[in-house]
């Protein structure tokens, strides 16, 4: 770790010491590709991940979401506590990011959705290796009111994705498919990978390896387009599947997409809570202090391509209750 990095973090908790009660910052990753991805070069690579984890290590205490849950519930957090979480169930989580937390000796939590296991893959990934695939110079997506759309280069590709996830995301899990079968069509790309996701091995290895498994759905629905009984087959039935493959309780749960409000609401909470969860999370950016709701504990990633940007970005969290977040680009 560079000295101005030691430094600036010495003075950021040094400041915070005695202020303040302890936060609890919970940072949110979901890929983390073998080498850099060309089409998103900015979301980490085994290389930045494990300087960030190395990071990270150095500087705070890192805790499993359940441990860190349970410490706000009695006021016994401690002083700079985190906890890294993965939302999804890539399977670069287990070839590439467990080696490394194994290496920085970090205890991570991995929200998996149970019904991408095993060669699925969710809409998202269906929209973004699409496009990847495409080779016309243009997309004529009329049918989805974007118009022609340019493919030249990875910004343009990247505008493409970021107009379809938006459009798509929100759509009930039927019209989805649909609407990933009509692009794929209209792209004319045929097949697509059907490794992205973790195997059933997978999730026990991380299991095995002392990490945290959490529940995150079975197909990964935005809850509040469901009925309130579909909803609690998607919570209990991703986690009743996961404790199945772990042969071990699951205790923590990660909301979809995870905005309160609007991709979850209270009835969710309530149901979270019913269901025998310890924890859960979201994805309002903020840290945890003491009193905090341990059924809607804020998340965030503190984006940056450089460690020193990066690293500010989560040493500056500390010091504020919200911060811009850039979501991670395909993140859901
Ligand atoms: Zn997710």
């Amino acid at each position: 770790m560079n000295s101005l990095l030691t430094t600036a973090s010495r003075f950021a908790f040094g400041l915070a010491h005695g202020l303040d009660s302890p936060k609890l910052s919970i940072l949110i990753f979901h890929r983390v590709h073998a080498r850099a991805d060309t089409l998103f070069p900015y979301e980490p690579d085994a290389i930045n991940f494990e300087r960030l984890m190395r990071f990270v290590a150095a500087s705070f205490r890192v805790m499993s979401l359940a441990e860190a849950a349970a410490g706000l519930a009695r006021g016994e957090l401690p002083a700079r506590a985190l906890v890294v979480t993965f939302d999804d169930g890539y399977a670069d989580n287990a070839e590439v990011a467990l080696p490394i937390l194994q290496r920085c000796g970090i205890v991570a939590s991995f929200f998996v959705s149970t019904g991408f296991l095993d060669g699925g893959r969710m809409w998202n990934d269906s929209v973004i290796e699409t496009v990847r695939a495409c080779r016309h110079e243009q997309l004529d997506l009329d049918g989805f009111g974007l118009g022609l759309c340019p493919l030249a280069g990875p910004a343009a590709r990247r505008n493409v994705i970021a107009s379809l996830l938006a459009h798509i995301k929100y759509l009930s899990l039927n019209e989805r498919e649909e609407a990933i079968a009509r692009l794929q069509a209209t792209a004319g790309v045929a097949s697509l990978p059907a490794d992205l996701m973790m195997s059933c091995e997978q999730v026990r290895q991380l299991h095995r390896a002392g990490m945290e498994i959490g529940g995150h759905t079975v197909r990964h629905p935005i809850l509040t387009t469901l009925t309130a009984s579909e909803a609690a087959h998607e919570i209990a039935g991703g986690r009743d599947r996961l404790q199945e493959i772990i042969d071990s309780p699951v205790n923590v749960f990660a909301y979809p997409n995870g905005k309160p409000g609007s991709d979850y609401d209270h009835s969710h909470v309530e149901l979270v809570r019913r269901l025998g969860f310890a924890a859960a999370v979201s994805t309002a950016p903020g840290v945890a202090r003491q009193g905090a709701d341990c059924f809607q504990l804020p998340r965030f990633t503190p984006w940056g391509q450089s460690l020193t940007t990066w690293a500010m970005r989560l040493l500056l969290q500390q010091k504020q209750t919200r911060y811009p977040v850039a979501g991670a680009a395909h993140g859901v």
